[in-house]
């Protein structure tokens, strides 16, 4: 834990919320919709070529503060990256390519090499339930949605073995993303992005089959 800020009344709501904007409107690219890129300074991070068989984790990681370190990633001697960050409101950044290592899940541990880490605005400690700074929907919505697209993509499993908090990485010193993270929640979203395509094809097809069975029914008459 650092950024000292451990308690709702210590964060400022305007700046969470706008912050990372204002710096993603004047220096990001904009991709459509609510993506957004920034990429990294080369020095944070390790060129790569990994594919689906290198990745199979995806590393949960609080900011704390309120840009999603789109900015500390620019500077070259700051010798961290993560892959993506979502803001508070929903926008999903990324700054290093998928391919590429990313250094933020700490140590010599081999969980970089095998991992694509996600920042999320907010603290830690001070996103307390039942608060006016608690964990964002939006972006707890968001995030699942580009976990779900990330697993399917490179066949990352639905768990809590594969989808884990930076504390748990071996090794580390790191507690985020802290004690209110709403990991049911969010894992029953990313179970629900993740195979609602198939769900919405299985209703799709149902409602064909009804719909065919129908009209043979109606000829029969
Ligand atoms: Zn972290």
């Amino acid at each position: 834990m650092y950024g000292g800020c451990q308690d709702p009344s210590c964060v400022d709501m305007g700046r969470l919320q706008n912050k990372a904007l204002e710096v993603l409107f004047e220096s990001g690219y904009h991709l459509g919709g609510r993506k957004w890129a920034f990429p990294a300074d080369p020095a944070n991070y390790r060129e790569g070529r990994r594919t689906r068989d290198d990745i199979d984790q995806i590393v949960i990681h609080t900011a704390e503060g309120y840009t999603g370190g789109l900015t500390t990633f620019q500077d070259p001697g700051r010798g961290a990256s993560a892959h993506y960050a979502v803001e508070w409101d929903g926008t999903q950044v990324q700054m290093v390519a998928d391919e590429d290592v990313a250094w933020h899940a700490g140590g010599n541990i081999g969980t970089n090499d095998r991992s694509i880490g996600i920042e999320h605005a907010g603290f830690a400690y001070a996103m307390q339930p039942n608060t006016e700074t608690e964990w964002s929907r939006p972006m707890l919505r968001s995030s699942a949605k580009l976990v779900a697209r990330l697993a399917r993509k490179y066949g990352v499993p639905l768990d809590r073995q594969h989808i884990i908090a930076h504390a748990e990485v071996p090794g580390q010193s790191h507690t985020d993303p802290g004690p209110y993270w709403p990991w049911a929640r969010y894992m029953t979203q990313i179970r629900w992005y993740y195979y609602r395509p198939y769900v919405l094809g299985a209703a799709g097809a149902l409602g064909i089959g009804w719909y065919l069975l129908r009209r043979r029914q109606k000829r029969q008459v």
